[in-house]
C-alpha cells in the first residue's frame, strides 16, 4: 500500500479530511475526476474578478472551532449576504424583516408586523405545519409566502411546496429588526483571494491528481490505500443499484459585461414563477476594492442560475431530503455497511463524507465540521 489514505475529490470535506490526516504524519493522495480542486466552491478568475463557477457560496458559521481553522488557512473579508428580492420589478429585502414586512404591508413597527403575520397565520389555520407551504405561510403570511417563496421554492426544487419538507425554509431567518444580514451566524465572509485560493492552503503539500475518474479507475485505485474516503453521489458509487437518488442540478449563464455595475448587489432572486432563472449573481460584490463607480474595474461578471433536476451527466449540487429519497439514502447507507463489511476482512475501509457521499444539504461550515470529528473518529 502506498498511501494511507486515498480520498475522491478535493472540495472541502476531501481538503479538510487530507489537511487532518497529514498533520497527523499519515501518507496522502487525493484525486478529482475535474481538472480543478476545491469542488463546487471553486472559484475562477475573470477579468480580475473572483467568479463562483459552480454558484454563490458565503461562508457563514456558529462555530468557533471551524472559523478558526478556516481563518488559520485564509483571510475573510467582512462580506455581509443580504440578497434583494425581485417579484415582478417589486424589490424586497431578504431576510424576512422589518424593511421587508413595510415595503409588503406598510407596517411601521414590530408590533404592526407582527399583527399582521399573526392575522394572515389564524386565516390560514395551521397548527402543525406538515410540508413548506404551511411551514412558510405559519411563519410569514400568506402574502410573504405568494409573493417572495412559492415561486422561488418552485422554481429551485421543481416540486410543488405541498410536497418539499418543511425544513429547507427554516433555513431562512424572520426577524422584526431592520437586519438584512441573511445569516444568523456569528461569523461570515468570503476569502480574500477566492475559494480556491482557501481549498489550496487547506490542501497545502498533498499530493492531488486531477483529471482522475475513481469510479472508472477503481480496481487500480483501490489497490493504493488501505482506507477511502468518498466524497462523490453515494448512489454513483453503488452503480445506482437502488434506483438513484434524486438531485437538484443548476446551470449558469455567465455574461461578462462591458459596465461597472450591473445590479448594485451581489444576488438578486427572481421569485416569480413565470422568470426562468432563480436568482442573478453579480461576483465583483463578493469582494471589496471594486470600487462601485467602476474607476478600479469598469467590467462585471454576472450570471444567471437555472435550476433543472438532475439527470445522469450533469453535476448534482442539491440532496433532494424528501421522504422517498430520504428513505433509498437510508438503503444505500445499508449497503455502505455492507460493503464495509466485506472490505473489513482484507483490512481495509471506505468512508462516505460531504454533500454527496451523505446526501445532505450541509453548508460549508458544517462539511468541514464533519470532515473534522470524522477524522477525529478515525484516529
Ligand atoms: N427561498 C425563498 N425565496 C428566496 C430565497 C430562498 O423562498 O428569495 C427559500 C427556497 O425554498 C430555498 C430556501 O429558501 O430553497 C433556502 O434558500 P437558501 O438561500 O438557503 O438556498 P441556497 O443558497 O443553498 O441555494
Amino acid at each position: 500500500m502506498k498511501y494511507d489514505y486515498l480520498i475522491v475529490g478535493a472540495g472541502l470535506f476531501g481538503a479538510v479530511f487530507a489537511q487532518q490526516a497529514k498533520s497527523d504524519g499519515k501518507s496522502v493522495l487525493v484525486i478529482d475526476k475535474r481538472n480543478h480542486i476545491a469542488g463546487n466552491v471553486y472559484t475562477e478568475d475573470v477579468e480580475g474578478i473572483k467568479v463562483h463557477k459552480y454558484g454563490a457560496h458565503i461562508f457563514h458559521t456558529n462555530d468557533k472551532e471551524v472559523w478558526d481553522y478556516v481563518t488559520s488557512f485564509a483571510t475573510f473579508n467582512r462580506f455581509t449576504n443580504s440578497p434583494v428580492a425581485n417579484y415582478k420589478g417589486e424589490l424586497y429585502s431578504l431576510p424576512f424583516n422589518m424593511y421587508t414586512f413595510n415595503k409588503m404591508w406598510g407596517v411601521v413597527n414590530p408590533e404592526e408586523a407582527e399583527k399582521k403575520i399573526e392575522e394572515q397565520r389564524k386565516e390560514a389555520g395551521i397548527t402543525e405545519p406538515k410540508n413548506l407551504e404551511e411551514q412558510a405561510i405559519s411563519l410569514v403570511g400568506k402574502d410573504i409566502y405568494e409573493k417572495l417563496i412559492k415561486g422561488y421554492t418552485e422554481k429551485q426544487w421543481g416540486r410543488p411546496c405541498t410536497e418539499l419538507p418543511s425544513f429547507i425554509i427554516k433555513r431562512l431567518p424572520v426577524r422584526l429588526t431592520f437586519d438584512n444580514n441573511y445569516f444568523n451566524a456569528l461569523y461570515q465572509g468570503i476569502p480574500v483571494g477566492g475559494y480556491t485560493k482557501l481549498v489550496s492552503n487547506i490542501l497545502g503539500e498533498t499530493e492531488v491528481r486531477l483529471g482522475v475518474d475513481y469510479l472508472e479507475n477503481k480496481e487500480e485505485l483501490d489497490a493504493l490505500a488501505d482506507t477511502v474516503v468518498y466524497t462523490g453521489a453515494i448512489d454513483a458509487y453503488f452503480g445506482y443499484s437502488l434506483g438513484n437518488l434524486e438531485y437538484r442540478s443548476v446551470r449558469f449563464e455567465n455574461e461578462l459585461l462591458d459596465k461597472p455595475n450591473f445590479q448594485g448587489n451581489a444576488a438578486v432572486n427572481y421569485t416569480d414563477s413565470e422568470t426562468p432563472w432563480t436568482r442573478i449573481i453579480e461576483h465583483k460584490w463578493f469582494e471589496f476594492g471594486k470600487d462601485e463607480k467602476g474607476n478600479d474595474l469598469p467590467k462585471t461578471v454576472i450570471s444567471r442560475e437555472y435550476s433543472s433536476e438532475w439527470k445522469p451527466g450533469d453535476e448534482p449540487y442539491y440532496p433532494v431530503n424528501d421522504e422517498k429519497n430520504s428513505n433509498l439514502y437510508q438503503q444505500y447507507k445499508v449497503l455502505a455497511e455492507e460493503e464495509n463489511s466485506k472490505l473489513s476482512v482484507e483490512g481495509k475501509k471506505i468512508i462516505f463524507g460531504g454533500r454527496l457521499g451523505e446526501y445532505k444539504y450541509y453548508d460549508m461550515d458544517q462539511v468541514i465540521a464533519s470532515a473534522l470529528i470524522c477524522y477525529k473518529e478515525q484516529g
